[in-house]
């Protein structure tokens, strides 16, 4: 347990960023580190359905993947988890490319069923919610439950894949939809439990604020800084999303061929542009040099007032951007100086 906490606290899974209105989405989605496509088909056409389950063991996000990865025969498996925290895990990198084996197999029950053989793996992606148990593990017992964290990050998840894939609420689905599984096993989230109310509460919430039509996305009236993805900066229509993770942008621009991801102020960033070094005014006197991009990175100096010439870039930790200085003493905040 103290091992998983201190992964959770090494990536700071706990720290995820909810979604806005209007497009803009900045959810954390951490990357399966070891996709071994175990599990998993080439799809060849579109996702229709987003499909909602429960994992039906106490496992974290992370814990799920990490089994999948190792099981060539499991024969199951599902695109995202959400984990206890809110935490989301990928486990499929690229569901336009490859399906999960999450909704197979045939009638589990006389109930739910309603899609069976209309929603199928082939067609839709799926969402594992992370669930805490007090005793009785047989699904549909009142013992199971969800952490409202991880309710909240769900319907943030399922939001942006509405988005992503034009999905709309009306096929966004349970795993008991499809084959009458119990799945969520958990009172309230199917008929079979006794109580539908859970799952139409979700059902409300991810039918508000999703931008389920492709128009382009409000721009943000706030200062923060988002990434977004379009076909060239002053074709604002092409915008495909805007997004605070880097690292969503980037994915969704490899996606959707031709994009590329601008930052917020319109400079290219991905595929990177050629650099060209360029000059910083440094005016303040307790700016840290560190040996690399990161203040995690040892500090060496205060770099004095003056003006420098950054030769390249870097993402790192603390800082938007990193600057490695032509000098060759280390890397510097970009956040606290001038370009001149
Ligand atoms: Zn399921």
């Amino acid at each position: 347990m103290s091992k998983v906490l201190s992964i959770i606290n090494k990536y700071e899974l706990t720290k995820y960023d909810q979604a806005t209105k209007g497009g803009v989405s900045n959810l954390k989605i951490n990357q399966n580190p070891n996709f071994g496509t175990h599990n998993t088909s080439p799809r060849s056409g579109g996702i229709e359905y987003i499909v909602i389950h429960y994992v039906g063991a106490t496992g974290t996000a992370k814990n799920n993947i990490d089994y999948y990865n190792q099981r060539s025969t499991t024969q199951a498996s599902a695109d995202f988890y959400v984990g206890f925290e809110g935490e989301i895990w990928q486990y499929n990198p690229n569901p336009k490319a490859r399906y999960c084996w999450a909704v197979g197999g045939g009638r589990q029950s006389s109930q739910g069923g309603s899609l069976y053989g209309v929603a199928r793996n082939a067609n839709s992606v799926s969402i594992e919610m992370c669930v805490r148990n007090k005793g009785n593990k047989n699904a549909n017992s009142k013992d199971w439950y969800f952490e409202q964290a991880t309710i909240n990050s769900a319907i943030e998840l399922t939001k942006y894949l509405m988005k992503l894939y034009g999905v709309p609420v009306s096929r966004v689905i349970r795993h008991f939809d499809v084959n009458g599984k119990y799945c969520p096993g958990v009172y309230g989230w199917n008929s079979a439990s006794g109580s539908e109310s859970a799952w139409s509460d979700f059902k409300k919430k991810i039918g508000s604020g999703a931008a389920a039509t492709p128009t382009t996305p409000t721009q943000p009236t706030t200062a923060k800084k988002y990434y977004r993805v379009r076909k060239t900066w002053t074709d604002a229509a092409s915008q495909k999303g805007a997004f605070e993770n880097y690292d969503n942008a980037k994915a969704c621009a490899d996606q959707n061929k031709g994009y590329k991801v601008f930052d917020w102020n319109g400079k290219q960033v991905y595929p990177a542009a050629a650099f060209r070094p360029y000059q910083v005014r440094v005016e303040i006197t307790d700016l840290n040099i560190r040996t690399g991009p990161g203040t995690g990175y040892a500090k060496t100096q205060h770099i004095p007032v003056g003006t420098y010439t950054i030769v390249e870039e870097a993402n790192g930790k603390g800082a938007t951007k990193w600057g490695r200085l032509k000098s060759g003493a280390g890397w510097i905040s970009l956040d606290y100086v001038k370009r001149v």
